[in-house]
């Protein structure tokens, strides 16, 4: 092929639960170095899809790429070492750890042997480690935690421990980056300043991003495509200008 490929690719994947159909043939691409949002009333699937992209859960039928790489079936490990990142709705920080512990945690699949078992001693390891812990300090500058670097996470205010997970998937040094309710549960400034660090994440990195968000002043403003779902199917996709007038959104979120 001489175009370009999808930065991800979901075609036709179909989830199944004893019963229920929570994915349905759903398909969208991602374009390399874009927000594409996902949205739609709750059950509507989102979650699902993220856990099908996560390898979290097994798609029933379908595909998941990645560029040219086929990511359907495999592991959460290897499709994290593939080069998709992700967050949680919910924290999913280690308690005690230092924000630059919490993100360095981040570049563990990027070592040779792991942090663990690396032998510190050795001339080569702690070239690697300091290596690790100045892109550590860039990606917080970046994210501005610069300063948060050496206390511990879990005292941080929320807004700043949902910074410090995304800093921890970006540490990873993703292509793609799945973000699971970024603004979810933030004051309005939260707010404002996760949408511009995740526009910053595109347009300096060039990382694409899969949104699920709630939020859609957030969804609005941040995204380039939406793809709308209601019980899992998709009902409907293009701009954010585009869905918002589509009656078949329109009415999946008033349940008539
Ligand atoms: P959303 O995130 O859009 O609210 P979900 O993807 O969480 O929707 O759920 C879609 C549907 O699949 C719901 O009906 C939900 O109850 C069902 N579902 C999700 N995960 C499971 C599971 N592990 N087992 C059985 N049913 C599930
Ligand atoms: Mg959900």
């Amino acid at each position: 092929p001489t175009t370009a490929p999808a930065a991800l690719a979901v075609r036709d994947v179909t989830v199944r639960f004893a019963g229920l159909t929570a994915l349905d043939a759903v398909s969208f691409t991602v374009e390399p170095g874009s927000v594409h949002a996902v949205i739609g009333p709750n059950g509507a699937g989102k979650s699902t899809c993220f856990n099908v992209l996560s390898g979290v859960y097994r798609a029933t039928s379908g595909t998941v790429h990645l560029g040219d790489t086929e990511l359907t079936g495999r592991a959460p490990h290897r499709i994290a070492a593939l080069g998709v990142a992700r967050t949680f709705q919910n924290l999913a920080l280690p308690p005690h750890a230092t924000v630059a512990e919490s993100m360095l945690l981040g570049r563990h699949r990027l070592t040779r042997s792991g942090f663990v078992s690396t032998g510190l001693w050795l001339p080569s390891a702690a070239r690697e480690a300091r290596r690790h812990l100045q892109r550590v300090r860039e990606i917080a500058e970046f994210i501005g935690l610069e300063k948060e670097l050496d206390h511990p996470a879990g005292a941080l205010p929320y807004g700043k421990q949902k910074l410090v997970e995304l800093g921890r998937a970006l540490c990873m040094e993703p292509q793609v980056l799945l973000l699971d309710e970024p603004v979810a549960g933030m004051t309005a400034d939260e707010r404002r300043r996760v949408a511009a660090v995740v526009a910053g994440v595109r347009d300096s990195l060039g990382i694409s991003i899969v949104l699920v968000e709630h939020d859609m002043g957030v969804v609005m403003r941040l995204a380039d495509a939406v793809t709308v779902l209601d019980f899992g199917r998709r009902i409907a996709g293009g701009t954010p200008a585009e869905v918002q007038n589509d009656p078949a959104v329109v009415r999946a979120y008033l349940g008539a």
